[in-house]
């Protein structure tokens, strides 16, 4: 991989302040790009704005930069670039490829998530409606670099997406794959929590002609018997006087080396010293919480 282009990114939402999952997301990107002298660029995806936590944004390029992060250029926001999710978002419609629904979370809450296809062929209009790409009935897979083969049956395990929700807001699964296709993203290292994700991202990029990156999630933290995570389960804000530690603790997590008298080493100097050491072939699939913290 040595001569050829590497382009990563770190893409935090601004809901709320970087926490310690985000922070081994961030470290895995950014020490697989620059093991191999990449670029390393941020984006902003502030897609949903009530959501948005006020603050948010600042806080968190704040916490990018006491913990030594340096990125490449300017860094960007989604809400940059309606324009663009607008423009493809018509094509697709006027393709066919997507239309529009109206269906009531009431009417889908019977479906666990899968859409039934209600309104795929009433061809209603576009204004107070979602919009919904089409899906074909065909399983997508890939290899993920620590996760292996993920496979999953668009048609059977997600049905037709929404690509716009019918308050206007773009949806995530659009704008990052126009996005990553934009800034020439060669490889996506995120949370596994998207791992399940990924497989309509892969549809898109085919659907509209993009490469696809290569994929690496980083490890999933689950319960002791194997079970997943809640949601309820929130790691604290990331402190600015806890970065070194922090960082260490990080590296244990994602399997790798560090320096032996570290505790007093700048931020900066401890990621500098990590990126000769880094080896994504360390990086566990899965840990436990109880795992993760002691490391
Ligand atoms: N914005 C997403 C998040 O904060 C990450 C998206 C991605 O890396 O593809 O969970
Ligand atoms: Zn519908």
């Amino acid at each position: 991989m040595n001569n050829s282009v590497y382009i990563g990114r770190f893409a935090p939402t601004p809901s709320g302040y970087l926490h310690f999952g985000s922070l081994v997301a961030a470290l895995a990107s950014y020490l697989d790009a620059r093991a191999v002298g990449g670029r390393w660029l941020v984006r902003m995806e502030d897609l949903d704005p009530p959501r948005e936590m006020l603050g948010a944004q600042a806080a968190i390029m704040t916490s990018l930069e006491n913990y030594g992060f340096e990125w490449d250029g300017e860094w960007i926001r989604q809400s940059e670039r309606h324009e663009h999710y607008q423009h493809v978002l018509e094509q697709l419609f006027s393709q066919g490829l997507a239309y529009a629904c109206t269906c009531s979370r009431k009417q889908l809450e019977p479906h666990n998530g899968i859409y039934p296809g209600f309104c795929r062929n009433l061809g209603k209009p576009l204004d107070d409606a979602a919009i919904r790409l089409r899906v074909p009935e065909l399983e997508y897979h890939f290899t993920d670099r620590v996760q292996g083969e993920f496979r999953q049956h668009l048609g059977q395990e997600v049905g037709d997406m929404v690509i716009r929700r019918r308050d206007g807001l773009y949806a995530y699964q659009l704008a990052v794959v126009l996005d990553d296709a934009w800034q020439g993203i060669t490889d996506v290292v995120r949370g596994a929590d998207l791992l399940d994700s990924t497989p309509r991202q892969l549809y898109l990029q085919e659907l509209l002609g993009f490469a696809q990156p290569r994929y690496l999630h980083v490890p999933l933290i689950v319960q002791p018997d194997g079970h997943k995570l809640g949601k309820s389960y929130r790691s604290p804000p990331l402190k600015a006087d806890q970065a070194t530690p922090m960082l260490l603790r990080a590296l244990r997590t994602l399997g790798q080396a560090t320096p032996d008298d570290a505790a007093d080493a700048s931020p900066q100097a401890l990621l500098k010293w990590a990126i000769p050491y880094w080896d994504s072939s360390l990086i566990p699939r899965r840990l436990t919480l109880a795992e993760s913290e002691l490391r």
